[in-house]
């Protein structure tokens, strides 16, 4: 079958990777000059399958109503006259009811164990360097009543199968001594051994080339303009320049612009963009920066060493399409990030960066057909797309070649509203 992938983020390029390997002829279709030059260009680089929580869970509310307002908040929301903005807030809502906070917790992680092995599959039959570091995460705590929250969100996990340690204070330095530094003394922590790390643009560079190598076909610099559509089918991918690509059939991986796309097509599906910002630090050999990756729960940060660069990334902002860098965001992840690691009061090389998570209400991504029988859909990863993609692309090769998926594709379905 030929296929026409839309698209070149990480979840883009793992699709047309798996479709490829299952013997399909693919072309993919990108508007900039290269892989992963939007979301996927600079997130926080964590592989996290054990910390699949969404953010909409009971808590959540609270949360963004205490820091409504606040310039520096880790979750913003901006105030604005655009109704999708609105209706994606109370689908947000509904989510965080404790049930539906359990089962997205629950459908992510199959997502999450399935994308683990599906990743180590690529790494067997390539030699990838994505600066991967299979060293687990840790979440740290800097407040005692969240680390009690927290011990009471791992016994729910190990109930199914997920192993979170619990650590001392003590136990966290030892796994990462960087640590020991900390301004704001940490508290505790949980640990996932078997969660990792690493690059997701240098890994989808890397992986585009080897489905180069496949025989996959990529245009770059390739403006999808509208679908074709002609009675139940899609016929062409229409570009800005007129041209028209047909195929048999059609995935749209494009991220947070899935939905203006397939919204022209009159399906509607709650992909909204979330902002969030990355700061990458370049740091020397003697830095006190960590080698384990982290999470800072407090301020919704994460920290992971990819080369000689610490990546922090993190806080979201209900904003629109809007990827300007605002300075006061900026100056308040640097503080708090200066105030667990004070070696890096010295560090000057500093890049900011801000992508837009296609995030839906619940977290949980849309895989598999839509209502037009050969138009598929895998978007939607929001804060983990890094994370699911490898099983993301591979589960939905899986559908398109007619195989038995590999875990239980309902949760994912590509029809909102069924
Ligand atoms: C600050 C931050 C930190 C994060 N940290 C993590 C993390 O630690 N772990 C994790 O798992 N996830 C993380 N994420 C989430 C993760 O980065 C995203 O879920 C993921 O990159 C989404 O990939 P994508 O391929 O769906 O989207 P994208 O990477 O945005 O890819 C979509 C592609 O479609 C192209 N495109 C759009 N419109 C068109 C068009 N009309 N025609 C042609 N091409 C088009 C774009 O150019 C783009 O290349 C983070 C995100 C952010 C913002």
């Amino acid at each position: 079958m030929r296929v026409v992938v839309l698209g070149a983020g990480v979840i883009g390029v793992t699709t047309a990777w798996a479709l490829s390997r299952a013997g399909h002829e693919v072309l993919v279709l990108e508007r900039q000059q290269a892989p992963a030059q939007e979301t996927s260009f600079a997130n926080g680089g964590q592989l996290s399958v054990s910390h699949a929580e969404p953010w909409a869970n009971p808590q959540a509310p609270w949360q963004i109503l205490k820091w409504l307002g606040k310039e520096e908040a880790p979750l913003l929301w901006r105030m604005r006259a655009d109704v999708a903005q609105w209706s994606w807030g109370c689908r947000f809502l509904v989510e965080c009811l404790p049930h539906r906070t359990r089962r997205n917790t629950q459908s992510l992680l199959s997502l999450g164990l399935f994308s683990r092995r599906a990743l180590a599959e690529i790494r067997d039959e390539l030699d990838l360097n994505y600066h991967q570091m299979q060293r687990g995460i840790l979440h740290f705590y800097t407040d005692h009543a969240a680390f009690e929250h927290a011990k009471r969100s791992a016994e729910f996990l190990s109930a199914t199968g997920v192993e979170r340690l619990i650590k001392s204070a003590e136990e966290c330095l030892r796994i990462e001594p960087a640590l020991a530094d900390s301004r704001d003394p940490i508290v505790g922590g949980t640990f996932t051994v078997d969660d990792e790390s690493g690059d997701a643009r240098v890994f989808t560079e890397a992986l585009a080339r080897a489905c180069a190598q496949r025989g996959v076909d990529f245009r770059f610099g390739a403006t999808v303009s509208t679908l074709e559509r002609h009675q139940e089918r899609i016929i062409a991918a229409k570009m800005t320049d007129g041209e028209c690509l047909v195929a048999d059939a059609f995935v749209v991986a494009l991220g947070c612009h899935s939905a203006p796309l397939l919204n022209s097509l009159g399906l509607k599906f709650p992909i909204y963009p979330l902002k969030g910002y990355s700061a990458s630090i370049a740091i020397q050999a003697d830095t006190m920066a960590p080698y384990v990756s982290l999470t800072d729960e407090a301020h919704k940060l994460v920290f992971s060493r990819l080369g000689d660069v610490l990546r922090v990334a993190g806080t979201a902002e209900f904003a629109g399409y809007d990827l300007r860098v605002n300075e006061t965001r900026c100056a308040a992840l640097m503080q708090r990030t200066r105030e667990i690691f004070p070696s890096l009061d010295a560090v000057s090389q500093i890049e900011f960066w801000t992508g837009l998570r296609p995030a839906t209400p619940g977290n949980v991504p849309f895989i598999g057909v839509t209502e037009i029988p050969n138009l598929w859909l895998n978007s939607g990863h929001g804060t983990l797309g890094w994370t699911l993609a490898c099983g993301s692309a591979k589960l939905l090769a899986q559908m398109m070649s007619g195989m038995r998926p590999g875990i239980d594709q309902t949760p994912f379905r590509a029809r909102y509203g069924d």
